[in-house]
């Protein structure tokens, strides 16, 4: 056991009954060393970075902190809309509920850790590449402003792992509000342990959700109207960034409404809205278009899930938190777009306005990124194989932000368009480099990434687009 500075643990996850999980250490590594250290975070956490960075060994797995009670979760979930019983966590292990002085709770998990219950014919461990693309994508959601899991730290196991060939493996320290899943649920539903269903909800809503409306429905319902909301307002959000998650599956939908589980994501550089990266996905289930409607599908899960919960009229109760979802996510969806051209308080009009750009930049394969950030000293247009498409569109722009738009529309647009995203073929660098054991290209990334909304020249290089040899267009779960 280690002691850490600042740590306090209080393990609730812990104390619900033993079928939730099943109790394991990590697995310990051979030479545990540090890739990357994220002191702010452990700041914000009211960890020591020095202490950290000076005895880094137990975020590998090799010791245990004073008060981690060590975890792999249960789980189930609909993959690609196929239901599995059983999935679990197959190489995580969660230390405990992390106590930061400033208040909150946090889970501190091990992504990468060794063999679980739940591993099936995995190894239970993660490459460096799927590691370092996480904390950079994670990293960059929380600089940009969207609910998502953190990254405290990347550890070189000095082991190598068999992905086809063999590269370094490397642990993931992930710092999340819970891992509850929709998959959670769905793993108690489908036993019929209607017991463990409630004694979940109570345990997400005290987390999650403590002072959720209405009052007077059933702590079921109520979690299922905060769980829509919250999804619904993070996927608008995904939208207006251009994100495409890769794996919606239930198992990977947070209850928290934060963004987890970062495998075969990417931000799209052009835009087309079914564009699809993952190596996986050979349908486009999860195009960056159809995200909206993926996060509803999953939402449905959850309904059907806590049924046994939601009494006589549980139908009628599930399918008014549902309906909540659209016009939530419609009028996010046009707040965050608004925001991309400059507009404060968008009217439902303007909706109009937001999707003929969208179309023609679909159309001419204008970068999704640049077109925005680009909108204020007009550069935008060169974005256009075809400017005159934009030009007859700014017109239409122009004469909107002259009636008037409440606030100062440059101002609107430098705080919701950043200047860099997390480019695939960035990130692939990245990793190139690492596998050779150069991290220097990921502190560079790292650091930019850190300030999407500043417009830095030393960084100008790391908004550019792919040119047409440097395209990523396939992503790997790892
Ligand atoms: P994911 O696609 O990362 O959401 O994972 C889906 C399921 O596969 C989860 O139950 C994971 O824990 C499990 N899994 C993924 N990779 C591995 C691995 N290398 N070893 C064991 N289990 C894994
Ligand atoms: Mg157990
Ligand atoms: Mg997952």
């Amino acid at each position: 056991r280690v002691s850490l500075t600042g740590a306090r643990f209080d393990n609730s996850y812990a104390r619900l009954p033993e079928r939730f999980f099943a109790r394991l250490p990590p697995t310990p590594v051979a030479h545990p060393h540090l890739l990357a250290l994220n002191a702010d975070l452990a700041v914000q956490l009211g960890l020591d970075p020095q202490a950290l960075a000076a005895a880094p060994d137990w975020m590998a797995g090799n010791a245990l902190p004073e008060g981690a009670e060590p975890l792999a979760q249960a789980y189930a979930g609909h993959q690609f809309g196929g239901f599995v019983p059983q999935l679990g966590d197959g190489r995580a292990i969660l230390l405990g509920e992390l106590i930061p002085p400033a208040g909150g709770r946090v889970d501190l998990q091990l992504k990468g850790a060794g063999p679980t219950p739940w591993s099936r014919r995995g190894d239970g461990r993660a490459w460096i590449g799927p590691v370092l693309r996480e904390y950079l994508v994670s990293e960059a959601m929380a600089a940009l402003g969207v609910p998502t899991t953190r990254a405290l730290a990347a550890m070189g196991t000095g082991e190598m792992v068999a992905r086809g060939r063999g590269l370094p493996g490397a642990v993931l320290v992930r710092v999340a509000a819970s891992h509850l899943r929709v998959g959670t649920f769905e793993y108690f539903a489908a036993r019929g342990d209607t017991e463990a269903l409630a004694m979940l909800t109570e345990h997400a809503l005290a987390r999650h959700y403590p002072d959720r409306d209405p009052p007077g429905d059933t702590p079921a319902a109520r979690l299922l109207h905060a769980v829509t909301d919250a999804q619904a307002r993070l996927v608008a959000r995904w939208m207006a960034l251009g994100f495409v998650h890769g794996v919606m599956n239930t198992d990977n939908c947070a209850i928290s409404g934060e963004t987890i589980d970062y495998g075969p994501c990417a931000f799209l550089d052009a835009y087309h809205p079914d564009t699809v990266f993952s190596s996986i996905d050979a349908t486009g289930r999860y195009a960056w278009g159809q995200q909206p409607q993926m996060a509803l599908w999953n939402l449905a899960q959850l309904a059907s899930a806590l049924l046994p919960l939601m009494g006589a009229d549980g139908v009628a109760r599930a399918n008014a938190a549902l309906a909540g979802f659209a016009p939530l996510y419609q009028s996010e969806w046009l707040r965050h777009f608004g925001a991309r051209i400059g507009l404060a308080e968008p009217t439902p009009e303007d909706r109009a306005l937001i999707e003929t750009l969208l179309s023609r930049m679909a159309r001419l394969g204008a970068d999704f990124t640049r077109v925005f950030a680009g909108l204020a000293d007009g550069s935008a247009r060169a974005e256009f194989a075809d400017p005159a498409a934009f030009d007859a569109w700014a017109q239409d722009w122009r004469a909107r932000l002259r009636q008037g738009t409440g606030a100062d529309p440059e101002a609107v647009m430098a705080a919701a368009n950043p200047r860099r995203i997390p480019r695939n073929h960035r990130i692939k660098a990245v990793i190139e480099a690492a596998v050779t054991g150069d991290m220097a290209p990921f502190e560079r990334l790292h650091a930019a990434l850190s300030a999407p909304f500043e417009d830095r020249a030393e960084w100008d290089d790391l908004a550019l687009p792919p040119s047409p040899d440097e395209r990523v267009t396939q992503t790997f779960c790892g």
